[in-house]
């Protein structure tokens, strides 16, 4: 079988991994891929969201299966574009079609589709530039702190949390008077602000079956103790032990079940990964976010724990007989620690030479914003690579993730030093 991976992250290079190691997978590509998929796959020229690029190239070698990784080709359709065309129709997508997409792609889709299937979440309300007055005075009948979240895609930066009245009066006018995020701020969810502890949970599902996959937690500031500005994930850890079996049975009969058949009433025919982002409010689950794909760095924790075949697993989601697929999952804890450029989230440096790779002992080297150069692996992006660390328990994956960062090094490199910590201090593993 001839698969196409497309995106050039750390989760795309944990699938071209995991789907290089099947016996089915003949030919493999990635579109565009980065340093480290190049060595396991043939990277292509194609930009994730150029879907006739991507359908010409897909004919031209045989493609059976095209994976998604990035949200962006999901929300713009790229399912719905092979889907409508005769010759690619039997091109299996693995992600959902545009309508499914927009759970991530409309904050406010999500919350109807939610209220719409009594899926917990935090309350809240909806406005535009006509009803900023009503906004406003909605702010003043909640609590601080305030939430915000720009209706659609802001590239992760979309969600201002304001700790004061002020301040939340003054980011609500930004965001639809003065389109602070463009055309994804010409709506504004507001909505109740909900304390806990937060994970993600992920769901594989073919529309008429799930399963669910390990969960895991992800640190997304750049700095330690979680502070500074928010990235695209600094660190992860799975499994995430205060996600107990008994919380969650709440997350699949109050959430994962209603969710699947939510869809299914909704007559969305969703064929992907669900990831849904949680709060865990005094053992009670409810959901901060929907995202219509796997998780970067969560991926890299997830998947080094799933000993089944990945690419059957997907292969089974065309015939919609996913129920039928094994998922074997790991004892082991997984951990990664995200490698990123001096500056980042902010401007930062590429180009910078990476030394170290071959010494990393006893951890994997998940490729993200790398490229090659007359031979040598250069930086190529914020977020550069994944190091995973697996143990018997968290304390070992930890130590494992980080002897393995430590070999690593680059001019500019930093990476947080505190992954895991607050885990290891709340169950005393
Ligand atoms: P989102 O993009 O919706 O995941 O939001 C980004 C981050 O904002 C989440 O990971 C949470 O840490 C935080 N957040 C979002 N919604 C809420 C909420 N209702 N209450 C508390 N924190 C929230």
């Amino acid at each position: 079988m001839n698969i196409l991976i497309i995106g050039s992250g750390g989760r795309e290079y944990v699938f071209t991994e995991k789907i290089a190691a099947s016996k089915e997978c003949e030919k493999l590509f990635v579109a565009p891929g980065n340093a480290g998929t190049s060595k396991i796959a043939e990277n292509i020229n194609l930009s994730p969201t150029d879907f006739k690029g991507i359908a010409d190239f897909s004919l031209k070698n045989n493609i059976e299966m095209i994976v998604v990784g990035p949200e962006a080709p999901l929300v713009e359709g790229i399912r719905d574009y092979f889907e409508a065309e005769e010759s690619l129709r039997e091109i299996q997508i693995v992600g959902p079609g545009k309508a499914g997409a927009e759970l991530e792609g409309s904050k406010e889709f999500a919350k109807s589709f939610m209220q719409r299937h009594n899926i917990p979440t935090a309350a809240y309300s909806t406005f535009n530039k006509a009803s900023l007055a009503e906004g406003l005075n909605y702010l003043q009948t909640l609590k601080p702190p305030y939430v915000l979240k720009a209706d659609g895609l802001a590239g992760g930066k979309g969600v201002v949390i304001c700790e004061n009245l002020k301040t939340a009066e003054q980011s609500l006018t930004e965001m639809l008077k003065d389109e602070k995020f463009g055309a994804a701020s010409e709506k504004v969810v507001i909505e109740e602000f909900l304390s806990g502890i937060e994970l993600s949970v992920f769901v594989l599902t073919d529309g008429e079956n799930y399963k669910v996959l390990p969960a895991a937690k992800d640190y997304k500031r750049i700095g330690e103790g979680d502070t500074g500005l928010n990235t695209g994930g600094m660190g992860a850890v799975s499994p995430v032990k205060f996600a107990d079996a008994t919380f969650m049975e709440k997350v699949e009969s109050k959430i994962i079940k209603p969710t699947v058949d939510g869809l299914k009433k909704d007559k969305i025919d969703y064929q992907g990964f669900i990831f849904i982002g949680l709060m865990n409010v005094g053992g009670e689950p409810y959901v901060i976010e929907y995202n219509v794909r796997m998780g970067d760095p969560e991926t890299q924790v997830v998947l080094p724990r799933l000993k089944s075949d990945l690419l059957s697993i997907f292969k089974s989601m065309k015939t919609k007989s996913l129920k039928n697929e094994e998922f074997v999952i790991s004892d082991q804890t997984a951990s990664t620690i995200v490698l990123v450029a001096g500056g980042y989230p902010e401007s930062y440096e590429k180009g910078k030479v990476i030394k170290g790779l071959e010494d990393v002992e006893n951890a994997k080297v998940f490729h993200a914003g790398t490229t090659l150069k007359d031979n040598e692996i250069i930086t190529a992006g914020g977020r550069v690579l994944a190091i995973t660390g697996m143990g018997d328990n968290l304390e070992v994956a930890l130590k494992n993730a980080y002897a393995g960062a430590n070999k690593v090094c680059w001019d500019d490199m930093y990476y947080r030093k505190d992954i895991g910590q607050d885990l290891l201090a709340l169950s005393g593993q």
